[in-house]
């Protein structure tokens, strides 16, 4: 006789009296359509042309399996392929495998971050991990941090623990200050934070893209001579244009000498302090009070993966515990109780899966490759009559060298066309007044030869 209390439900979920029930079916089909999807990459561009899209609202009965994988497969057909040797155009490289799985497996416990008795043993694993993160890029022995759904959320999160910390809670006027080249993600965050646009002091630059720390120095005295209080400086380990670090250990001794909070935004570059080889990038970011970090990016960590990291942990807990009065004591702190977001996926998974199977030498590799690539494609367009700004990291950003601003746009918008119509996606950025074609370097099926390729291509360009 039928069970009125599931009638007929338990179909969509996994039931765990069938050994082998559906599920496994519908795992072994996807998995089967994700691994044709990026086998075929090379066969397409990295930017898909317009994809006929399947209707987004569902139907009174529901779709037929057979039918939804086709809708699926469409879908997939439009998406941006990272895995093609020539998505070089942003800071989205492929996922690692074992991310995908891990994600896969996140996906099934339906574990929740926001309290540990939601999720035993992940919330252990995510509380020593973010430990081991701090403690690994220099932070020292009492640091940790908090897993976030992107890096905006980490510099959020960053700033509203500075803020705390200098006592300007529930004040608007105090303000920021920042290079030119910092991540828009600010000016949201001050938005959040009640505060004006003109909170955030952008710097001037160098013609490197870096914040001098004598113009830091300025910028200091000046707030002061205004009497306005100084909430953070950010500093920043790679910028999104150029992929520029920021003098870290300059910057943190003026903050050190001000009594102001350093965060410093490693979105990008910040993974470069997990091993020795590469940390000499990222020179001093073990001084900042705070630092995000976005094993999204160079890493292929799949998304979202970001820490909010700290010195003093603590902080986080003093801005954003509740007590969340609905749940058990934990043996630490809840999840939910260190950050924004409540109710989070288990987004450590993938994050210690990837550390874990990369190991510290793995890890090397990746950066060691995305930095050669960056190195080589520099050499091949240094001949070129062509403007380089090339940063310290896997960015490389150029524009021509010609004379006009008009024929700099027309270079730049013929280019572009010419590279994608080979299989070569750069983006386009605007950036101090200049139109230019920038390279992510991050892709690992970038070889030599594509790199030789775009080259040409660019060359003849011009
Ligand atoms: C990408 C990036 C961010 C924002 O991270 P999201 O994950 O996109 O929110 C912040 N800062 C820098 C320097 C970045 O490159």
């Amino acid at each position: 006789m039928k069970d009125q209390c599931s009638n007929g439900l338990q179909a969509l979920f996994h039931n765990p009296d069938v050994a082998t029930g559906s599920l496994g079916e519908l795992l072994n089909h996807s998995s089967a359509l994700l691994c044709k999807w990026l086998a075929d990459a090379p066969n397409h561009g990295p930017r898909p042309g317009l994809i006929v899209q399947p209707l987004a609202e569902p139907d009174v009965a529901g779709k037929q399996i057979d039918e939804l994988w086709r809708d699926l497969s469409s879908l997939m057909d439009g998406a941006y392929r990272p895995n093609h040797p020539g998505a070089l155009a942003h800071l989205d490289p492929p996922a690692l495998n074992v991310s995908i799985c891990a994600d896969l497996i996140a996906a099934g416990l339906n574990n929740n971050l926001l309290a540990e008795e939601l999720s035993p043993s992940l919330s252990r694993l995510e509380r020593s991990l973010c430990s081991w993160m701090a403690r690994q890029i220099g932070l020292g022995a009492n640091a940790s941090g908090v897993p976030a759904s992107g890096g905006s959320l980490s510099n959020l999160m960053a700033l509203t623990c500075a803020r705390r910390a200098a006592n300007l809670q529930g004040r608007c006027d105090g303000v920021v200050l920042t290079g030119a080249g910092s991540h828009v993600s600010l000016n949201k965050a001050l938005a959040v934070m009640g505060m004006e646009p003109d909170c955030l002091w952008r710097l001037p630059l160098d013609p490197e893209g870096r914040l001098l720390p004598a113009v830091l120095a300025d910028a200091l005295d000046r707030a002061n001579q205004l009497g306005l209080p100084i909430l953070a400086v950010v500093a920043t380990a790679g910028t999104t244009v150029q992929g520029v670090v920021d003098p870290l250990r300059q910057m943190a001794a003026l903050c050190k000498a001000a009594g102001v909070w350093l965060h410093v935004d490693g979105a990008i570059g910040g993974i470069c302090a997990l091993v020795d080889s590469q940390r000499w990038r990222v020179d001093g970011i073990e001084l900042a009070d705070s630092v995000s970090l976005n094993p999204q990016k160079l890493l292929g960590v799949s998304k979202p993966s970001s820490l909010l990291l700290l010195q003093d942990p603590n902080h986080l807990r003093t801005c954003f515990s509740t007590g969340l009065p609905y749940m058990e004591q934990a043996t630490a702190d809840h999840g939910g109780e260190l950050g924004i977001q409540g109710t989070r996926g288990a987004e450590v998974l993938k994050l210690w899966m990837s550390l874990q199977y990369l190991g510290l030498e793995g890890i090397e590799k990746i950066l060691e490759g995305a930095f050669l690539r960056a190195r080589s494609l520099r050499s091949l367009l240094e001949p070129l009559p062509l403007h380089l700004l090339a940063g310290d990291l896997h960015l490389l950003s150029f524009n021509s060298a010609a004379a006009s601003a008009d024929e700099q746009i027309n270079w730049r918008d013929r280019c572009h066309k010419q590279l994608l119509e080979s299989g070569f996606w750069l983006s386009k950025p605007d950036w101090r007044d200049l139109p230019l074609l920038k390279a992510v370097l991050g892709n690992p099926f970038t070889s030599a030869m594509h790199l030789e390729q775009l080259a040409s291509i660019i060359s003849r360009s011009l």
